[in-house]
């Protein structure tokens, strides 16, 4: 059985809202929004199907709150294996009612048939692994501040998941974090664990679901999940934006299996903080800022689940250091 920590309090900057604000779209809605996309409307392809996208005009979404036409992120889900539609369902107008500036918003969504779409704002920027790994000369390198403004607002969308209705992420890392024209945050796929198949595809996998080089030891170990792990893989993003490299990087750190690996237990706290500070590639920020990172990094990746800060903390700690 999964054990979840209990969170009292709620985040001030998020909202549940008491009914769902999502639209229900129709097929052919859908298919004329991505027609009225003028370019690539295919984003890409993850672990849960494809994302393209589309323009959906102000008639269309009127029913909604949202106001005016905007362009959009339609996912569609691979749908073998997926639950009963009213489940589906409930679940996603529960995902609907999270209302929270870093949480990537969901418009609404489109069930025909056997396809199933989800319909999100869509945002300008695109994940922060395209940032951070996968650079062509268009996508210019993030400053040590980006790094920080991203690792704030991450940080805040991820703790009102835990806060508000004890959700867990399940499958955190770099490219959920998606970024809007000025670099902010929001967490996109929140929830999708639950919706998706059993045993959702990454790219790369654990003997139980969830990313290598991501996946938190007792999440390993047992197969059990907690809030706590969710700390452990923001700890895996924060030591990627600290270094510049991959959690799962064989090239760089040849002879070692991913990232966290590299940081070997044995090696004393002060060590490991000097590793990190030593492998940086950036070498943008201040020595004081990168030994405070390195030791919340480190805090977050604690082996011990209650040795781990909450997410509230771990926004706060990060709100100092760039203070
Ligand atoms: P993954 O499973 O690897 O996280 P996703 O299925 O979430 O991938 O998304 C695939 C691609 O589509 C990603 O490269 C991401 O940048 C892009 N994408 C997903 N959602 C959005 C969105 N709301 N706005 C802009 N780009 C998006």
């Amino acid at each position: 059985e999964t054990v979840s920590e209990i969170v009292e309090e709620e985040s001030p900057d998020g909202r549940i809202l008491e009914t769902p604000n999502l639209k229900v779209f129709t097929f052919a809605e859908l298919k004329t929004a991505t027609k009225n996309f003028k370019g690539d409307t295919l984003l890409g392809e993850g672990g849960f199907g494809r994302v393209y996208k589309g323009w959906v005009d102000e008639k269309t979404l009127t029913p909604s709150k949202v106001g005016s036409g905007m362009i959009v992120a339609i996912k569609k889900l691979n749908h073998e294996s997926m639950q009963g539609f009213e489940e589906w369902q409930s679940e996603v107008n529960f995902l609907g009612r999270l209302y929270h500036p870093n949480l990537v918003k969901l418009l609404g969504y489109c069930w025909e048939d056997k396809e199933l779409l989800l319909v999100y704002e869509f945002l300008q920027k695109g994940s922060l692994e395209n940032h951070l790994f996968r650079r062509n000369p268009a996508i210019e390198p993030l400053s040590w501040e980006l790094r920080l403004k991203i690792a704030i607002g991450a940080a805040r969308g991820l703790a009102f998941l835990h806060t508000s209705e004890k959700v867990i992420y399940r499958d955190f890392k770099a490219s959920n974090i998606l970024l809007d024209g000025n670099y902010n945050a929001k967490i996109s796929d929140f929830g999708l664990a639950k919706l998706g198949p059993a045993g959702g595809e990454s790219h790369v996998t654990t003997r139980v679901m969830g990313t290598y080089g991501y996946a938190a030891p007792e999440y390993i170990a047992t197969g059990h999940l907690y809030v706590k792990s969710d700390v452990y893989g923001f700890g895996v993003v924060l030591l990627e934006l600290m270094t510049g490299l991959r959690a799962l990087d064989t090239k760089r750190l040849s002879g070692q299996q991913n990232l966290v690996d590299w940081l070997r237990p044995t090696l004393s706290l002060k060590k490991k903080v000097k590793t990190i500070m030593d492998v940086r590639i950036e070498g943008q920020y201040s020595s004081k800022a990168a030994i405070l990172s390195a030791d919340l990094t480190l805090k977050c990746l604690e082996h011990d689940p209650k040795n781990r800060p909450s997410m509230k903390e771990v926004g706060e700690a990060l709100e100092r250091i760039e203070s």
